[in-house]
């Protein structure tokens, strides 16, 4: 169990399909960051204390290309993997978790997904396009990186090209728990089905803010209505505590979309309260 944390930046935003801005998100996020203080107290989580989290910076996207971007990420990532820390990620459109997922798997095996996004991200391809932020888990099922009995996908709902999208994931064996069984409810009798889902290995969250409703993430790529609420996405992390995290992100903060600063607000404070829930923290 390692206590040492790498906070990488990705930015990139050449995958997204409609709005961008994505690529200003760790700069923004980190900026917000300044708000978040040592303990939680609501759980008394004191990851501080508890680990080392160093901040490197953002890796070194090409923003005039997508492939060799993707390539950039899993180099980067297969480094900060090789240290022996436990990588942590703000995008960035969805796109980076492919080349994340690449990595974690040559380190730790097929992992098991908590997934919160809008979208299912299961696309074939968009408009003839493999490598996107809405067919990474689509990529990441093919290329054996996950453990599709050890997915959950959490907050799904909007408009789609084709209804594949919501059969896929149920037919690779997903746990697909769509945003309307979440409305109007507590989230904490859902998390102890999460974690018996994922649980048996080692486990990446991967959270799109774009899961919470616009209401209360309106900076970000792709927004749909009808979504997670702010405490809900709590429940949800608090409900992971336990699990083997091995690493995980927050992607799709777009800030040119974000004008309060509430959207990468809420994504420092997601990355905070993941921390509060690794392995090995500490409370005080
Ligand atoms: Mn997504």
């Amino acid at each position: 169990m390692t206590s040492m944390h790498v906070l990488s930046g990705v930015p990139f935003d050449i995958g997204t399909s409609n709005r961008s801005g994505a690529r200003h998100g760790p700069r923004q996020i980190r900026a917000e960051s300044t708000l978040l203080r040592p303990c939680n107290l609501a759980t008394r989580a004191a990851p501080f204390d508890s680990f080392n989290v160093a901040d490197i910076g953002d890796v070194a996207t090409n923003a005039f290309n997508l492939e060799e971007s993707i390539a950039i990420i899993e180099r980067t990532f297969d480094e900060i993997v090789a240290t022996g820390c436990r990588p942590l990620a703000i995008g960035g459109d969805h796109t980076i978790t492919l080349p994340i997922l690449r990595s974690m798997h040559r380190c730790h095996g097929r992992l098991g997904i908590v997934h919160i996004d809008t979208h299912g991200d299961v696309a074939d391809s968009i408009f003839g396009e493999r490598i996107t932020h809405g067919s990474w888990m689509r990529r990441a099922v093919e290329e054996d990186l996950v453990d599709p009995e050890r997915v959950v996908q959490i907050g799904t709902r909007g408009t789609g090209h084709v209804v594949e999208d919501v059969d896929w994931p149920r037919q690779k064996g997903f746990r697909v728990i769509p945003a309307e069984k979440c409305w109007h409810q507590s989230f904490a009798p859902l998390t102890e089905g999460i974690r018996e889902t994922v649980t048996g290995g080692p486990v990446y969250v991967s959270f799109d803010i774009g899961g919470l409703d616009p209401a209360f993430a309106p900076g970000t790529g792709t927004p749909e209505f009808g979504g997670l609420t702010t405490m809900q996405a709590l429940e949800i992390i608090r409900g992971c505590c336990g699990l083997d995290i091995v690493g995980y992100d927050v992607v799709e903060v777009s800030p040119p979309y974000d004008p309060s600063g509430n959207t990468a607000l809420l994504g420092a404070n997601l990355l905070f309260e993941l921390l509060c829930v690794l392995p090995g923290v500490q409370r005080r």
